[in-house]
């Protein structure tokens, strides 16, 4: 059997760190088993799917490195859809119910108080062909439910019915299906909740392993009877936990602020943001993993832990750092030359910026500053001025190298007397315009002795 993994996000919203989370185990697993990944939107709800979120989420899956096998989309499959439910309908499995939701919160109510669960009683099963008529002579449309095989004749008798599985993540787990209500397949205005057509692909799709967030763990129960339902085989499930905020709020797709995509623009390496999103609330330590394939073979499921994990933005900026400064010319050479970064220096001068950069795309303004001028953010006195008109008579002639800085910095030591910062900062200033920077060691070898006297001039 060919292992296959399907993401599902609906495109409401952009995606953010914990939806990623979903997508990077799920692809994870699949690269680790030789396996198919489908990326299916989630769109039936067609009122707040728009095709933008779903082009973000595609670029947005794409930045990280994750290619799908398949990419589907549930709103051109109703017709498969409504097949199902017709089975389940004649069946009688998919039962119409007229009840508002005012008429649902009374029940709840009286239900509590008699200390019974809150769950629906299925009166809709107790209604004549009459009473329908009367409801929808009323104008009322039903709403539809699945009824759960939690009963042996009677569905008003239900009993403890458990749904084992061996969850991939969290090992063996059980649902009772006499503690749930029936759930609601097909909404009054004719629109699918997500749990049928899900079910419907899975098996049409051939999905083999479901892993999404453990929010859905109770859903499982209930798809499990579904897939029974429609004779097919249920795949494998696996739940991980949620990422949540440091002050343990849930992520959401409305807020924005944690998309993807704003990682993306604010700079933030994909592989941070891929090796927090994986490894966060697992029994790893979060470390920046450079590439996909160092990732797989780190993912072990198993090792998730099971209580929601809360993540700090803050770190993905460490993290990314990190990842930069260990990158190599060839792993960047070609966004550096997207950013006009290129010729025999380009590797020399990256590897001399790369421990400097908060983002990849700040060596251009380093680029600037080698090959056009230095910056204006910092002026020298007029007593360093002078230090720095005599610290010209001593650079070495050519050729330079990463030597160079060193010997030209002991003569003007040995010749002026200046020494640590009064001596080292001034030449900074005037030869970058700035009071930071990469080692001056990496820089001058680039600048060349001709642009150097001209900048200590
Ligand atoms: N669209 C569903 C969600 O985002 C998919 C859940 C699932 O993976 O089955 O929650």
């Amino acid at each position: 059997m060919t292992v296959t993994v399907r993401f599902a996000p609906s495109p409401t919203g952009h995606i953010h760190i914990g939806n990623i989370r979903t997508a990077l185990f799920n692809w994870l697993f699949a690269r680790k088993n030789d396996g198919r990944f489908i990326l299916r939107f989630d769109d039936t709800d067609v009122e707040r799917s728009r095709r933008e979120y779903a082009e973000g989420i595609a670029r947005d899956l794409s930045w990280l490195g994750i290619e799908p096998d398949q990419t589907v989309a549930q709103s051109a499959r109703f017709d498969r859809y409504d097949r199902a439910a017709e089975r389940l309908k004649s069946a009688g499995l998919l039962y119409p119910c007229y009840e508002t939701p005012e008429e649902l919160e009374r029940r709840r109510r009286i239900r509590l108080s008699r200390r019974l669960p809150p769950v629906y009683g299925r009166e809709a099963l107790k209604l004549t062909d009459d009473d329908k008529a009367m409801y929808e002579a009323e104008g009322r449309k039903p709403h539809w439910r699945f009824l759960l095989p939690n009963f042996s004749q009677d569905p008003f008798a239900t009993r403890r019915t458990e749904m084992h599985w061996d969850d991939v993540v969290r090992g063996p787990q059980t649902v009772d299906l006499a503690s749930m209500s029936d759930p609601v397949l097909i909404r009054a205005d004719g629109t699918y909740l997500y749990t049928l057509p899900s079910v419907v692909d899975d098996i049409e799709l051939g999905v083999s392993h479901i892993i999404r967030g453990d929010d859905h763990v109770t859903n499982t129960g209930a798809q499990l009877a579904l897939f029974r339902a429609l004779d097919a085989q249920p795949p494998a499930f696996g739940h991980h936990n949620l990422l949540t905020t440091a002050s343990g709020e849930g992520l959401s797709k409305r807020t924005g602020a944690l998309s993807i995509a704003s990682l993306r623009e604010a700079g933030i390496e994909p592989m941070a943001v891929a090796s927090l999103a994986v490894l966060i609330g697992t029994s790893e330590n979060v470390t920046a993993v450079t590439t996909m394939e160092e990732l797989v073979a780190l993912f072990e499921p198993t090792s998730t832990s099971k209580s929601a994990a809360k993540f700090d933005p803050a770190e993905l900026s460490g993290l990314s750092r990190h990842l930069i400064q260990a990158m190599s010319f060839d792993q960047v050479a070609e966004r550096l030359s997207g950013l006009g970064i290129a010729g025999h220096e380009a590797e020399a001068f990256w590897l001399a910026v790369r421990g400097n950069l908060e983002r990849v795309a700040d060596a251009s303004v380093w680029w600037r500053i080698v090959k056009d001028k230095p910056a204006d953010d910092a002026t020298l006195t007029v007593e360093d001025r002078g230090f720095v008109h005599e610290a010209a008579q001593y650079l070495p002639p050519e050729p330079w190298d990463s030597e160079t800085w060193r010997l030209w910095t002991a003569e003007i030591k040995s010749g002026t007397g200046r020494k640590g910062r009064s001596l080292f900062m001034p030449l900074r200033i005037a030869l970058t315009g700035r009071e930071q920077g990469p080692e001056l060691a990496g820089l001058l070898p680039l600048l060349g002795r001709e642009e150097t006297l001209a900048r200590l001039s």
